[in-house]
């Protein structure tokens, strides 16, 4: 029966016909059961002789209304039906909408002020249990004998059975009021009915569906009994809204599921937009970090490729020097693929060899990288390297690319402004212990509104720019431990600093440096 449900596994998750119940929802549906029964005994005891008299516009209202419900209700169980393909499902759906073509005769045929449209007095109390044989689910024979076209056969039958040979019936309503005892018996084949669609439900009990048809079916098999004997007392409303209540129980339900449906569906959709701007953003991310990276080596190498050249041109070529700016060419080449290798490493969380090693060597390394450069821009630098410092443990291509990366954004930022061109590199034991590097320029500044920003990968002021250095930089140090910040120079440009932590290995062992300041390589 529900082996079609277990081969969409998909669609039968998202389903309240195959989901299962959750607690909340048993202790929800309890609490209704329990509400229906108190409501019950009050309607059939103390309460079902009070007469309450003829509403004139209740019968049509109640009929539109439950018309309404069966309808929708059947449409979206079919719906139901066309996705899991389960068969039960097919005889729920199919139960509504016998349902409907029910509902529609019992209209034609109820003595709305004391005449129906159609059929005689037994009409209505026929049709009325006739649609309240909805069989219970559970077989394929009654699945396919409750398709869509057999619900309207039956209702055919009962059209000419309860309409044009009404007068022929066993009496089931005396008069437009009053219900014969015999009452009792269609009442109770409704219960036994009912009871049996129970069972088969409890012993299933798989899904929100079964739950709520069970809590449906509880007021549909005690309707008949609230109903007799006499129209129109509060027994008969109470009977008919539970009826109403039965009926639109699981169209509640349902609409409940969609709402939910649509909620998960909105956050799916959501949540696969963000992944997938995430991942097209580690890809532009790394595609841009390379080339970033990448760019410094390569604008070194043409450059000592043209001086090479230049040198072998002349008439008595130099060839020393041809041979130096290979050399350097060379060094250029080596850099460019441990550049390459270490921003690789980055994107895939590598751990790189690490080791223990006093910053002032990256720093200086930097340094001598940038040297040409800071020549060209005509840059006075400072040099405040602390010596006897702290050893740090960390990969130590990534630390230099880190000062060649601030030392490369400060000749920009000066070359910007029309002033002298100063650079301060410091490193120092800050106050908590770490050892920390600043890089201060005189250039143009950082806006306080972009101080934050300027970290975001892509971020960039200037027009050839890719806003991946500054990225690059903080990720690498935060990958050490440590922590890169930015702040205003004083009287003017930019200070960027980081801090790393000591290597704890070696610190202790280490007694401070007793000769003072090292040369720098
Ligand atoms: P890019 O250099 O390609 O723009 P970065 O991530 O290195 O990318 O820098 C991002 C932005 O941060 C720069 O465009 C610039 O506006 C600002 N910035 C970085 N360093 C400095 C500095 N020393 N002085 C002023 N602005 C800076």
């Amino acid at each position: 029966m529900e082996t079609s449900a277990a081969a969409l596994p998909e669609e039968g998750f998202l389903v309240l016909s195959t989901l299962p119940p959750s607690r909340a929802q048993k202790r929800l549906a309890l609490v209704v059961l329990l509400g229906l029964l108190v409501t019950f005994i009050l309607a059939a005891g103390p309460l079902s002789h009070v007469r309450v008299g003829d509403i004139v516009v209740f019968p049509p209202a109640y009929a539109t209304a439950m018309l309404l419900s069966e309808t929708i209700t059947a449409v979206l169980l079919f719906g139901q039906f066309s996705i899991v393909r389960s068969w039960a499902l097919l005889v729920i759906s199919s139960g509504y909408c016998f349902t409907v073509f029910m509902l529609i005769l019992w209209t034609l045929t109820f003595p709305f002020a004391g005449r129906g449209l159609v059929g005689g007095l037994q009409s209505p109390p026929y049709i009325y249990f006739y649609w309240h044989i909805r069989l219970p689910p559970g077989s394929v024979a009654a699945a396919i004998a409750l398709s869509v076209a057999a619900t309207a056969v039956l209702a055919l039958v009962a059209t000419y059975l309860f309409i044009a040979e009404n007068t022929i019936l066993p009496r089931l309503q005396l008069d437009v009021l009053l219900s014969n005892s015999l009452w009792r018996y269609g009442a109770a084949t409704t219960l036994a009915l009912t009871l049996a669609a129970l069972v088969a439900l409890w012993v299933r009990r798989r899904s929100i569906l079964d739950l709520w048809l069970m809590v449906s079916l509880c007021a549909y098999g005690v309707e008949p009994w609230l109903t007799y004997p006499e129209r129109y007392n509060f027994g008969w409303y109470a009977g008919k809204v539970f009826g109403f209540l039965s009926s639109s129980l699981i169209l509640l339900v349902l609409l409940y599921e969609i709402t939910t449906l649509y909620a998960q569906l909105l956050r799916a959709v959501l949540a696969q937009r963000r992944e997938r701007e995430a991942r097209l953003m580690t890809g532009d991310a790394v595609a841009a970090s390379i080339a970033h990276e990448v760019n410094q080596p390569l604008t070194g190498m043409i450059a000592r490729a043209n001086a090479g050249l230049r040198w072998l041109e002349r008439t008595t070529p130099d060839l020393d020097k041809a041979k130096n700016a290979l050399q350097h060419i060379l060094a250029d080449a080596h850099r460019a693929g441990a550049v390459v290798a270490s921003v690789r490493a980055m994107f895939k969380k590598e751990a790189r060899a690490r080791v223990s090693l006093d910053i002032n060597d990256p720093v200086a390394e930097a340094l001598a990288l940038a040297a040409d450069d800071l020549s060209r821009h005509r840059v006075v630098v400072e040099i405040a390297l602390r010596s006897g410092l702290a050893r740090v443990v960390g990969d130590p291509i990534q630390l230099r690319q880190v000062v060649l990366n601030l030392i490369a954004n400060a000749i920009d930022a000066m070359s910007a402004a029309d002033a002298t061109r100063v650079l301060s590199l410091r490193s120092e034991t800050d106050g908590d212990g770490a050892i920390a590097v600043s890089v201060a320029d005189t250039g143009v500044g950082i806006r306080p509104e972009e101080m934050r920003r300027i970290f975001t990968p892509l971020f960039t002021t200037k027009s050839g720019g890719m806003g991946m250095g500054l990225a690059i930089c903080r990720a690498i140090i935060e990958a050490h431990g440590g922590e890169l910040s930015a702040a205003p120079n004083d009287p003017r440009g930019a200070t960027l600093r980081f801090v790393l932590p000591v290597d704890e290995a070696t610190s202790a062992a280490d007694a401070p440096d007793p000769w003072g300041a090292r040369p720098l390589r």
